[in-house]
């Protein structure tokens, strides 16, 4: 079986229309997605109806749980306050029921997918190999699935209980085998790496790989949507450049 490992969509319709389109070349089975499906980005009905036709499971991000008032901006950066009221605006009953659907920590195979750390699912930034040590604890299976941060990133985990950062290139197969390790597939929907193309990652269950991979996306059609919605313009010019 090969997964999937979607994060951060952050309601860019062409840019998860590309990571999609990307996957049926690929033959995927089924998504595993890592939260923040709306929010900072000019579709998020048309990013929910378009996740909800595939064959997934989710867990939500902060900004999802903002959007439907599960908790409150008080400390979002402003402009993440301004989108996530614009963004409220556009859900409807359905969305919100949706969202307020998912639940926080998923099981699937031998990992564990949260949005942002297994010791706090919605808000840890899980930034350093330091922080992933700290959270071993936290969960049981031997690789944990996480988002939020917006870059690709693995920390594997030694036998003497330390926490190493690994290379994760693109398009190389990475194993994983030896150990513990915890995993970031990117944001498909506004990348912080300096690489504006869409990041997401691959597991297959056979070889016991998964695989980094970066798409190019028609950004500049989500910017003049978003200029249109008069969404913050530090949001759109970030998207140039992936930062
Ligand atoms: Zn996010």
């Amino acid at each position: 079986m090969r997964y999937a490992i979607l994060s951060d969509i952050h309601a860019n319709l062409e840019a998860f229309t590309a990571v999609l389109n990307d996957l049926s070349k690929r033959g995927i089975d089924s998504i595993w997605c890592l939260g923040d499906i709306v929010d900072y980005g000019p579709d998020p009905c048309g990013c929910l109806y378009l996740l909800r036709r595939q064959k997934y499971v989710a867990v939500p991000g902060n900004h999802d749980l903002a959007a439907i008032g599960v908790i409150d901006t008080a400390d979002f950066v402003p402009d993440a306050v301004e989108s996530n009221r614009w963004t409220r605006e556009q859900l409807q009953a359905s969305h919100i029921e949706f969202l307020s659907s998912l639940p926080s920590v998923i099981e699937e195979e031998d990992f564990t997918l949260v949005h942002a750390s297994p010791r706090d699912p919605i808000w840890e930034y899980l930034n350093s190999a330091d922080r992933a040590r700290e959270n071993l604890p936290y969960f049981k299976s031997p690789f944990c699935l996480f988002g939020h941060t917006h870059r690709p990133v693995i920390f594997r985990c030694l036998k003497n209980g330390s926490c190493v950062t690994a290379d994760f290139s693109e398009e190389a197969d990475f194993s994983l085998e030896g150990g513990r390790l915890f995993l970031n597939p990117g944001s498909v929907g506004q990348p912080r790496d300096g690489d504006p193309r869409a990041s997401y990652a691959v597991y297959d269950s056979e070889t016991k790989t998964i695989r980094l991979c970066r798409v190019p996306y028609d950004v500049a059609a989500t910017q003049s949507k978003m200029l249109k919605n008069k969404l913050p313009p530090g949001l759109i010019l970030r998207l140039s450049y992936g930062l």
